[in-house]
């Protein structure tokens, strides 16, 4: 890629361009709501605005791409398989239980169900794989291979706002004279069905259980401002599928909800439901007090296909993904291995916290060369980790045992580009870096696979002085890659 990515373009041309993204997000709803004090001119809910966005693709290697998305499907199965492991789950919560009040708590509900008997034997999986192009320092950019940052079982967003924004692109591409300065073709911008995979997910679901009036049910934050990459969700059902969608908060399930103490058939206001989809419930803030947990037991006993299960979404903690890049652990889960070791390839270096030597030794080296570090505590939606000099303060503060709570993982180290950024009509320009994340979708009915699929992708894009990289949480922009 020429230094001179994005195009250059006069101011007379990038206002143009601004207009036109701005016009065609708010025509196709590539929109989220304001912030509550700039929605105070309108009542009911009736004020939006354009997603955060990147006014152009960037550019991303096309073989690290497919990489990605070719490393999907064996992911989705080994989450599956390690959602059925026991003996995985007793091992991570015994120290974490400890220490995590949050996980503990998604632990008991883990252990009730499951000494109860569990009434639904199938589960949903909605993921999201999420990279980063990392390149040795002093290392030239065409070195850059993908590092996986985490994977997601719950509450993956931005699926349909995502597939808006690569639509985004192309039209600025075919429309704007000019945009693209010879530097993009419209077959360096892939294609992503993320919201129709999502919707297909939802549908199989729904169809195994197997009752045609039975709903989905996405339980929801109340207040949520990403409200329209849910909405198109519900669309698709509906107008692809012929299924109905209901949205409740989880103090709405706990208000209206019951469960037939025979079939263990959920019913919220007098719907039966299907299949449960968290769009909330990731972290401590979505459960005010007892009302939401116990929201939370009655769907997990329930007769509904929950998108995640308890199980999904603890094996998704950030302290699983370090068990599993210790040799052999991944192996256990994975037939062959050449998947194992394509699997492997994109991990990061991620070193435990504990009591064990390995602990220590991590433990010390993070204190010794902090900038070589992240520190993660077992939490999602972004903001929550550790970096550079706050991460010798942090474990300064910390006991052995509440180190337990963390682990440490190499910083995965992005050559910056160029892109501009738009946020709520204003363009920010910089230095940026991109976050891959691939969507999975896969379905079990307790016995056999019945959907296994790649599910689209999402670039997100953050100016290089930020660290974190959430779009909700306010650091990053919604963008699509541009394959080179
Ligand atoms: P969350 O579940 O909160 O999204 P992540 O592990 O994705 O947690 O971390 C949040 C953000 O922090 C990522 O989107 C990325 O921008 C940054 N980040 C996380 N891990 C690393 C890493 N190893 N190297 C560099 N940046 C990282
Ligand atoms: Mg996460
Ligand atoms: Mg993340």
């Amino acid at each position: 890629m020429s230094s001179s990515y994005p195009p250059q373009a006069s101011s007379t041309k990038l206002s143009e361009i601004r207009a036109e993204a701005i016009d065609w997000s708010l025509a196709h709803g590539l929109v989220v709501r304001p912030t509550i004090d700039k929605q105070q001119h309108f009542e009911h809910n009736a004020a939006v605005t354009h997603a955060p966005l990147a006014l152009y693709p960037t550019p991303f290697p096309r073989a690290e791409f497919y990489k990605a998305k070719n490393l999907q499907l064996p992911w989705n199965t080994l989450i599956h398989r390690m959602s059925q492991d026991d003996q995985l789950i007793t091992e991570l919560m015994q120290t974490l239980s400890q220490v995590d009040d949050f996980m503990k708590r998604l632990y008991d509900i883990y252990v009730q169900v499951k000494s109860e008997g569990i009434a639904q034997s199938a589960s949903l999986g909605i993921h999201r794989c999420d990279y980063l192009l990392h390149a040795d320092l002093g290392k030239d950019t065409s070195t850059a291979r993908i590092q996986q940052v985490e994977f997601n079982t719950i509450a993956s967003s931005f699926g349909s706002l995502s597939t808006r924004t690569s639509e985004l692109h192309k039209y600025l591409l075919s429309s704007v004279d000019d945009y693209g300065h010879g530097q993009i073709t419209m077959d360096q911008l892939p294609d992503n069905d993320a919201v129709e995979s999502i919707a297909l997910g939802l549908a199989s679901a729904w169809k195994l259980y197997g009752k045609p009036n039975a709903r989905v049910m996405m339980i929801v934050q109340p207040g949520e401002r990403n409200a329209f990459d849910q909405r198109w969700i519900e669309y698709s059902l509906l107008e692809k599928h012929g299924v109905r969608l209901l949205r409740r908060s989880m103090e709405q399930v706990v208000n209206n909800g019951e469960l037939d103490p025979v079939t263990r058939a959920l019913t919220v206001d007098g719907y039966e439901i299907a299949v449960t989809y968290f769009r909330a419930g990731y972290g401590p803030e979505d459960y005010h007090g007892d009302k939401e947990w116990e929201a939370r037991l009655t769907i997990e006993r329930s007769l509904s296909i929950k998108c995640p299960t308890v199980a999904y979404q603890l094996v998704g903690a950030k302290k699983v993904q370090q068990v599993l890049s210790v040799p052999g652990r991944l192996e256990h889960y994975v037939d062959d291995d050449a998947t194992a070791s394509d699997l492997r390839e994109s991990f990061a270096g991620l070193y435990p916290l504990d009591d064990s030597l390995e602990g220590n030794q991590a433990y010390e080296m993070a204190l010794k060369d902090a900038e070589r570090f992240v520190l993660k505590p077992q939490r999602e939606g972004g903001g929550n980790n550790v970096y550079g000099d706050d991460i010798v303060a942090t474990l300064n503060k910390l006991s052995v045992k509440e180190r337990n709570a963390y682990i440490l993982m190499d910083l995965i180290r992005t050559p910056p580009l160029d892109n501009l950024m738009l946020r709520e009509g204003a363009i920010l320009n910089g230095q940026v870096v991109s976050e891959l994340g691939i969507y999975g979708i896969y379905l079990n009915d307790g016995e056999n696979q019945v959907v296994n699929q790649v599910g689209g992708h999402l670039l997100r894009t953050k100016g290089i002085d930020t660290k974190e990289g959430g779009v909700a949480a306010g650091f990053a922009v919604i963008d699509s890659p541009l394959l080179v």
